[in-house]
């Protein structure tokens, strides 16, 4: 007998495989002796009451059935394999490859930025040389924009593919097995280098191909399909091609452009990132009971409406820090990251705004499909122009911005490149502006002390694509283009990790299939 159980415990009570039994024979009223295994499939903490709750979804088997194991997957050598090539190395692109090999197809990518090792340099050189560098920083490099983040996994795309697949694999190279029940899980930035690196060496070692420092900065095009790809100004034949290459690659955008390769403007979210002290987010949120011992930093999601637009909390890091994710040095973009343990002083979050087309029709109607592109182009230009050209970014009170005036003193932050006070009343358009004052007094109604204890800091502008690359619904093949995948976050079918990577495995799927019938 298998038997799938809910049971709701104390934060402190233990969860090892005997305790797990114990909980189970009692909710069955059955001896203990009838369970032999009893494994946790589901976890989450209920922080609603005074007191906080974990709740557990328990598998139970009987001395009849056996525990299924998890099964690691295992590939064939593809090196002699008919080719599939892709351009990005981020979540969609590495999972693609890992699935096309599963399939008996060769994947050879290649990534504009550095190795994950090397990409932690120039990293650190952002903050020493007080500038980025264009192929290699936040967005750029193996791994893309997640390796270096807080790694949240959960994803609201359950319907697009198999969550399970993914997790499994984060696993299986490294990830903590908790990621397979957790109902928030994370891995963080501390984590995420190593297990990148693994899963290159897995495909490597199968027989698959990953170039690093190798841009995509051509394409040659003829009857409707792509008979090669330039890069680093070299051409290389090809027969499908998977571009997966983020939301934050511009070059690529006017590359399509160029060759008249269909493309659409898409709605975007925009804002800011606030930060408040984590310790005051976890006395909200637990109700002043936060026990370290049992608890993780809290976090928080909140939305609300304001004259039919959405206001809302996006990608909120516990005990994280902010950072400066721009990817060219005329821009000023923050997001956020966070260890594995979450344990930093402070907890940001971006708070951003939903803009539909007709917000900037006037875009629109000059620039077409790019209009939403350069739309955000502006606002990362006009941050970067006021905060004197270089990493230092706008903040304001979250109170002064409410209130509309510049601060005096500033809040303590986390941000290493420095802040300079600028009324984000006068930096945001209007419409941005209105509806996110109103949503953070709303969420300030929910949330005591969200106005007066946080700081903003900004612009928070990367939180899709401004771009969805049509592609059929069925196939997954461009439009028009038809040896074209266009894959992931950047091609405007995915948002997060999780959802990229299922998307990176769909496409892989598609071009197997056609594989299979051609
Ligand atoms: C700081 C930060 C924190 C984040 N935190 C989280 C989080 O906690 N949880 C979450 O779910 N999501 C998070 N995200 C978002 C998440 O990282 C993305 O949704 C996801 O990485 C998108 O995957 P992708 O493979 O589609 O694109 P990307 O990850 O953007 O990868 C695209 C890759 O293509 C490469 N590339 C671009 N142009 C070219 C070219 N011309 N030639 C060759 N290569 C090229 C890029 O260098 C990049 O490596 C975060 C993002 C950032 C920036």
């Amino acid at each position: 007998m298998i038997k799938e159980l809910q049971v709701a415990l104390q934060i402190e009570d233990p969860l090892n495989e005997d305790s797990l039994k114990q909980y189970a024979a009692k909710a069955l009223k059955i001896d203990v002796s009838k369970i032999d295994n009893a494994k946790i499939i589901k976890k989450s903490v209920d922080a609603r009451q005074k007191i906080p709750k974990v709740n557990l979804t328990i598998l139970i088997y009987d001395n009849s059935e056996k525990i299924e194991e998890r099964k690691s997957l295992k590939f064939e050598d593809v090196s002699d394999s008919k080719p599939i090539h892709i351009i990005g190395a981020g979540p969609a692109g590495l999972f693609a490859a890992i699935r096309l090999i599963e399939k008996g197809l060769k994947p050879i990518i290649f990534e504009r930025g550095k190795d994950v090792s090397n990409r932690k340099i120039d990293i650190a050189n952002i903050y020493k040389n007080k500038e980025v560098d264009p192929e290699s920083n936040y967005c750029f490099g193996e791994g893309g924009a997640g390796a270096f983040s807080d790694g949240k996994l959960y994803t609201r795309s359950n319907k697009r593919g198999d969550i399970n697949y993914i997790l499994s694999n984060l696993v299986d190279n490294g990830a903590d097995e908790n990621i397979l029940y957790e109902s928030h899980a994370h891995i963080g930035s501390d984590k995420l280098p190593t297990i990148i690196k693994s899963i290159r060496e897995k495909i490597i070692e199968a027989g698959g191909e990953i170039h690093f420092e190798s841009k995509l900065d051509d394409l040659f095009i003829e009857a409707e399909r792509i008979i090669a790809i330039s890069i680093n100004k070299t051409r290389i034949p090809i027969d499908k091609l998977i571009l997966a290459t983020g939301h934050s690659a511009n070059d690529v955008y006017y590359l399509l452009e160029k060759h008249k390769i269909q493309f659409e403007a898409k709605p975007l979210a925009i804002g800011v990132r606030v930060e408040h002290l984590q310790e005051y987010i976890n006395d909200v949120r637990y109700h002043g009971n936060y026990n370290p011992q049992y608890l993780e930093p809290a976090t928080y999601s909140l939305v609300e409406q304001v004259d039919n637009r959405a206001v809302f909390s996006f990608c909120m890091c516990p005990g994280g820090s902010i950072i400066p994710s721009l990817t060219e040095t005329d821009q000023l973009v923050v997001n956020g990251m966070s260890n594995s343990k979450r344990n930093g002083e402070y907890a940001n979050s971006g708070i951003v705004v939903s803009v539909n087309l007709d917000d900037i029709q006037s875009y629109i109607e000059k620039y077409g499909q790019m209009g939403m592109l350069l739309f955000r182009d502006k606002i990362e230009q006009t941050f970067r122009e006021h905060a004197n050209n270089n990493l230092i970014a706008p903040a304001q009170n979250i109170k002064d911005f409410v209130y509309k005036k510049k601060s005096t003193k500033l809040y303590d932050n986390s941000y290493i490149p420095g802040v300079i006070s600028l009324d984000f009343n006068e930096l945001l358009p209007e419409f941005i502006t209105n509806a996110l004052r109103e949503g953070l007094k709303l969420f300030n109604a929910k949330f005591n002390g969200f106005i007066e204890e946080g700081i903003i800091i900004g612009a928070e502008t990367r939180t899709s694509s401004p771009i969805r690359i049509n592609r059929d619904n069925d196939t997954f093949q461009h439009v028009q283009i038809n040896n074209l995948y266009p894959c992931g976050e950047g091609a405007g079918y995915a948002g997060g990790i999780t959802s990229s990577a299922i998307d990176g495995v769909n496409c892989a799927n598609k071009i197997s299939l056609k594989e299979t019938i051609s």
